[in-house]
């Protein structure tokens, strides 16, 4: 999806007061009629009209026939629009610049602030895939059907800075967070290549045990990575020291499966090390050493996380959609990826490079879960 800074700066103060109409609205309708769209924007319905072609025309809504009504929803033009603008009215972000990253669930750009210091804004995306098929397995938002792809997205980023705050503040080497808004956050710019792109490296032991010390530091802080691999560790082009990025996934150490979540960082790690640069190791670390190890131990981040407002009802959500995703279509790679992969593992051992099942207790959670969810959006400042 193309993302156009211009656009930004011409959206009339009218049309704007129509865009958060609609998503207002769309908190309670899946399609936002036209005259709940008039009400609650306050302004006559005539020139909503008008108004609302406008924001069409540039896909900032989309017009949805309805076999009762006639109405719009925000699309997902429309809800970038609002977190940019958010941004940018806090003079956080200033102009966008190119793509570096299509994840299937986020998009990466560089972007910049009013002096031209470059950052990345990473907009969370989940549900452009698969929100279809989760919706029929279970029901998945209670009453709330509507706009989820909107709230699971806002919650990704929500949750994604609530971990980059909290670790950067106790230095782990991850990106310094700038801004969040709805489902975006605004980060610093890594002059890094992922570890993924990486053919060599001068001393692979080293990198492995600097990867390795980190999975037990953030274990003896209380968290697990859950995505630890070679696509979210950054090697820093100057230093090569590592940078860890990626975090909507994050478990804490008191999870019921920590263990599990771990293991699967750990070899994740062992398993490129012995691929990429036929470099193993007998030492790796484990979940009950790791947690006893001396060390930073004066803080449990994972509870210095849920004190933060993003709480164990948010991260229930998110994970247990995380788990009905993963359940659909496997582990969050492209087919070209894993092929490529495949192709890797059978020319050496034909070890089973195989996808960790998720113990069963698991996917079976969040049967109980409340049905509303938290309150309106904490980022509108400006509406
Ligand atoms: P996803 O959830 O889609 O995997 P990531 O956070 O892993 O998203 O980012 C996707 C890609 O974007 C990364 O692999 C990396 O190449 C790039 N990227 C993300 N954050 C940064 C950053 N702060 N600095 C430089 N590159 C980044
Ligand atoms: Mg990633």
């Amino acid at each position: 999806m193309k993302l156009d800074a211009t656009d930004l700066r011409y959206v009339t103060s009218d049309e704007f007061r129509v865009l958060t109409s609609v998503e207002m609205g769309s908190k309670n309708h899946e399609v936002v009629p036209t005259v709940l769209i008039a009400q609650i924007s306050g302004l006559r319905s005539g020139g909503v009209n008008k108004l609302i072609g406008s924001l069409a025309k540039r896909n900032l809504v989309a017009k949805v026939q309805n076999s009762k009504y006639d109405g719009y929803r925000l699309t997902y033009g429309g809800y970038d629009f609002l977190a940019m603008r958010a941004m940018s009215k806090r003079d956080s972000l200033y102009s966008i610049g190119n793509q570096i990253g299509v994840g299937k669930e986020s998009d990466v750009y560089i972007v910049a602030d009013l002096e031209g210091n470059e950052m990345v804004l990473k907009l969370h995306r989940l549900g452009r895939v698969s929100f279809r098929a989760i919706k029929q397995k279970r029901d998945y938002m209670g009453k709330r059907k509507s706009a989820s792809w909107m709230y699971m997205s806002r919650l990704a980023a929500q949750k994604e800075w609530a971990f980059m705050k909290v670790l950067h503040e106790h230095d782990f080497p991850v990106p310094r967070p700038i801004d969040q808004a709805r489902h975006c956050i605004l980060m610093e710019f890594i002059d890094a290549y992922p570890l993924r792109q990486i053919d060599e490296v001068p001393s692979p032991g080293k990198l492995y045990s600097q990867l390795m010390d980190l999975v037990v530091r953030f274990a003896r802080a209380g968290l697990i990575h859950g995505d630890f691999n070679e696509f979210n560790i950054l090697i820093r082009r100057d230093s090569g020291e590592p940078v860890v990025i990626d975090f909507p996934q994050m478990v804490s150490t008191s999870h019921e499966n920590a263990e599990w979540y771990f293991n699967r960082d750990v070899d994740c790690i062992r398993r490129f090390f012995l691929r990429r640069f036929r470099y193993e190791s007998t030492v790796y670390p484990r979940f009950r050493s790791a947690l006893n190890s001396e060390g930073e131990k004066s803080f449990k981040l994972d509870v210095i996380v849920e004190a933060s407002g993003f709480g164990r009802r948010e991260m229930n959500v998110l994970e247990e959609y995380m788990h009905a995703v993963q359940d659909d279509e496997g582990p969050n790679r492209s087919e070209e990826e894993e092929e490529e992969e495949e192709e890797e593992d059978s020319e050496e051992d034909g070890d089973g490079d195989e996808e960790a099942k998720l113990p069963a207790s698991d996917r079976e959670k969040g049967k109980a879960r409340d049905e509303e969810e938290s309150g309106p959006d904490r980022d509108e400042g400006d509406g």
